[in-house]
């Protein structure tokens, strides 16, 4: 049952036992529209009985994604009126994504830029459009990191990886380097020496952003993965969605922040899910997600606070949208405990 290779078509999730043949067909219809891969790791993970597995609903497809709702849009986060050559998208002024590549280890089934990756996705930046991009940071010196991402740009052999972070590495106002990426979750025998030397040829600060929604991904394996990156000097920090069904209850949450921390993983960003094509099965609303982070304020410790955000739709860039603890009321400040109790502030004795 258990895959050794990633598993990505309707017929190999029904080999795995991971699609009942019944619904083989209602699967190839999304297949046709969305890419699949599970990785072996992660489909070793899914516990067949449970017809609500979290890991499960992550990666196997589901006829749901061929519902678009009106609001729902291709490029959710406007990646595309930010993109001023090929592969770069400079929304913010002191940094850009570099998309190097549109290839992932897994395909989430809520991913915001399920148009893009995939084998029908944009692919692999050319040698040109990799020369544009290059000169498009050469030539903008308040570009401070660059962030990259995709795809997963841990998905390129040691030896690409290396030749772009030494291209970095002669660019002197960049200073940071980001990888976003599953890997070392869903794929934790990639990270090897080899990898690890090449996240570092640049000789920039590298931080790893690790892509993480349910506890259970925290597997020892993935752990030790996220070990060699520490250990080798890498900042880890966290990045994880919302999900309805997988991790939208306080416990789960408050696991999936803890093993992050235990990690050594400092949680960072909790996104509202973006409004992507299909996916309006895993949203949940806005005020839902607020009652949820409010509920992690005292039940676990600050170390393991997530930043709740939204990317505002269309390119606006990212908003916090976490409950809000301060009320102003007549020239009062009122602020909320985590326990709900109100206290004014400053006190009046
Ligand atoms: S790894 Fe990231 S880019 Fe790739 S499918 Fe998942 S969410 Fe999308």
């Amino acid at each position: 049952m258990n895959a050794i290779r990633p598993i990505r078509t309707p017929g190999e999730l029904v080999e795995t036992c991971l699609v009942a043949p019944e619904d083989a067909p209602a699967i190839q219809a999304v297949a046709e529209r969305y890419a699949i891969a599970i990785s072996p790791a992660m489909a070793a993970l899914i516990d067949r009985n449970d017809p609500n597995d979290p890991i499960a609903r992550q990666f196997v497809p589901d006829p749901s994604e061929l519902t678009v709702m009106p609001e729902e849009r291709a490029d959710p986060i406007g990646d595309l009126a930010h993109s001023p050559v090929e592969g770069i998208v400079h929304r913010y002024p002191d940094r850009v994504l570099l998309k190097a590549v549109h290839v992932c280890p897994v395909y989430c089934r809520f991913c915001f830029r399920r148009e893009m990756v995939g084998p029908q996705g944009l692919g692999t930046l050319s040698p040109e459009a990799m020369d544009q991009a290059f000169a498009y940071i050469a030539g903008h010196p308040e570009i401070w990191e660059v962030i990259l991402t995709g795809g997963d740009p841990l998905v390129l052999s040691p030896r690409r990886l290396a030749e772009i972070m030494e291209r970095l590495s002669t660019i002197d106002h960049v200073k940071i380097v980001r990888f976003h990426t599953r890997v070392p979750v869903v794929e934790p025998e990639r990270v090897n020496d080899a990898l690890i030397a090449a996240l570092k040829a640049s000789g920039k600060t590298a931080y790893v952003a690790l892509h993480a929604n349910h506890p259970r991904e925290l597997t020892p394996e993935a752990r030790a993965a996220c070990a060699r990156l520490v250990d080798a000097g890498i900042v880890m920090i966290s990045q994880s969605v919302l999900l309805k069904g997988i991790n939208d209850d306080p416990d789960t949450l408050a696991a999936l922040m803890r093993a992050f921390v235990e990690t050594r993983v400092k949680p960072y960003y909790l996104h509202h899910p973006d409004l992507a094509p299909g996916t309006s099965h895993f949203r949940l609303s806005i005020e839902e997600g607020q009652a949820l982070v409010a509920g992690l304020r005292g039940r676990i410790s600050g170390l393991c606070q997530p930043t709740y955000i939204l990317d505002i739709p269309g390119g606006y860039g990212k908003a916090v949208i976490g409950p809000n603890a301060i009320r102003e009321s007549d020239g009062c400040t009122t602020v909320s405990d985590f326990k709900g109790g109100e206290h004014v502030y400053p006190p009046s004795e």
